[in-house]
């Protein structure tokens, strides 16, 4: 019988702040973020960053598992810094409505612009992940938010953002069940959630 060993490459440091999870996963020739915090904390994020042995420049794109300001509020700021942001299609409505809510707020927010993004359907998601040398796949999980997705990686990884736990949904939540499905039609063994552990 030839035995069977289970080698996890994947490297994965939770740079998180402020009671949520940001996500650091290597790809190829840098580093992929999951989430990043509220607007104007990208020095809480550098120094997450130098504290975990990273810097920012290493940092080659950004995936918001939804546009929250908690979870996106960064995202030009990491622009600036020449990070590609991951643009799904099916968040179009939740970038959308984010620069609308913070025309009302107080945040220093800067407003994310459509240039240089990287612009796709969460159906072409595979083939772009495998470019980065990663084997995985975006989904479109609403629920928490209509724009909200998960990256799932074939390791059996599911990056899920704010999407509530089973146990934790109302009766009626029919769309986190939905999600939740999507989720587990793939044999997923470890959830890395946006809050908690
Ligand atoms: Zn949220």
């Amino acid at each position: 019988m030839t035995p069977v060993f289970f080698r996890i490459n994947m490297n994965i440091i939770n740079v998180g702040y402020d009671s949520t999870n940001y996500y650091l996963l290597d790809i190829r020739d840098g580093k992929l973020l999951v989430d990043s915090g509220f607007p104007g904390t990208l020095p809480k994020l550098s120094a997450e960053l130098k504290r975990k042995g990273c810097s920012i420049g290493e940092i080659k794109y950004f995936l918001p598992t939804h546009y929250h300001p908690d979870h996106a509020g960064l995202t030009q700021e990491l622009k600036n810094h020449g990070i590609k942001l991951i643009a799904l299609e099916e968040q179009a409505g939740g970038i959308s409505a984010f620069t609308e809510f913070f025309k009302t707020k107080k945040y220093p927010f800067q407003e994310i612009q459509p240039e240089d993004n990287i612009n796709m359907k969460c159906t072409d998601s595979r083939k772009f992940l495998a470019g980065l040398g990663l084997n995985g796949e975006i989904l479109h999980t609403p629920g928490h938010s209509n724009d909200s997705i998960t990256l799932i990686l074939d390791e059996g990884f599911a990056f899920t953002g704010d999407l509530h736990p089973v146990f934790a949904l109302p009766e009626n939540d029919l769309p986190s069940r939905e999600s939740w499905d999507k989720i587990n039609s793939h044999k997923i063994t470890r959830i890395y959630p946006g809050h908690g552990s």
